[in-house]
């Protein structure tokens, strides 16, 4: 039998096995080898599958242990901690960050291009404002269009129709919004503290005076 053909026949319960070796990275290639390991891989819903890329995190990604963000599964995380794998969006930059507010990793083009800064609420409405996730960048605020004007069309229809589903619907957002925000400088307080011990620990190389 082909190597090829007895490595897809394996039993989900040898491939979860399998998998517990395997770095986050081996699991996107592996992802890719055929269907039914991409169905392994990828199911959103599947414990085991979620158990997969969580063990593996663990195990090799170990310079953040922090849980994903509410509402994020192992694999979406896993797959944004990645940042050799580079932007996100147009897939060419390699230099990218994580922005933990818009659950996205991209360049600073593709992040200039995506996002939208409010200076005033005459095009946005203030209450929807206050509740979507942002970026303070030298104090303005980056808002990630695409969503906003997702939420802002949502937000027309509910103010059109019944008034108090609005105000549902802005208090479901608002717990989210706590939620990414709470998180997002969580992350940020992560690195400041991982950038300042990285500082400490780095000694002045013995160059010998000539
Ligand atoms: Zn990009």
């Amino acid at each position: 039998m082909p190597a090829k053909q007895s490595i897809t026949k394996l039993p989900p319960e040898l491939f979860v096995e399998f998998c517990a070796y395997l770095t986050p990275s081996d699991l996107f290639i592996l992802s890719k080898v055929c269907r039914k390991f991409y169905c392994y891989l990828s199911a959103p819903n599947s414990f085991s599958t979620q158990q997969i890329w969580k063990k593996s995190r663990l195990k090799f990604m170990t310079n953040d242990l922090m849980p994903p963000p509410n509402g994020m599964n192992e694999k979406c995380y896993v797959e944004l901690l990645i940042t050799e794998r580079g932007c996100q969006i147009c897939k060419i930059n390699k230099k990218c960050k994580i922005y933990w507010e818009f659950g996205v990793r991209c360049c600073s083009k593709c992040f200039s291009e995506k996002t939208i800064m409010v200076e005033s609420y005459v095009d946005y409405p203030r209450d929807l404002l206050e509740i979507m996730p942002f970026i303070n960048k030298y104090g303005n605020m980056y808002y990630w269009k695409e969503r906003l004007d997702f939420d802002c069309d949502q937000y027309t229809s509910f103010f059109h129709g019944y008034l108090s589903n609005l105000q549902s619907w802005l208090d479901v957002k608002k717990n989210k919004f706590d939620s990414i925000m709470k998180y997002a400088k969580a992350k940020q307080k992560k690195n400041e503290v991982k950038k300042i011990s990285f500082s400490s620990d780095w000694q002045c190389p013995n160059i010998p005076y000539v």
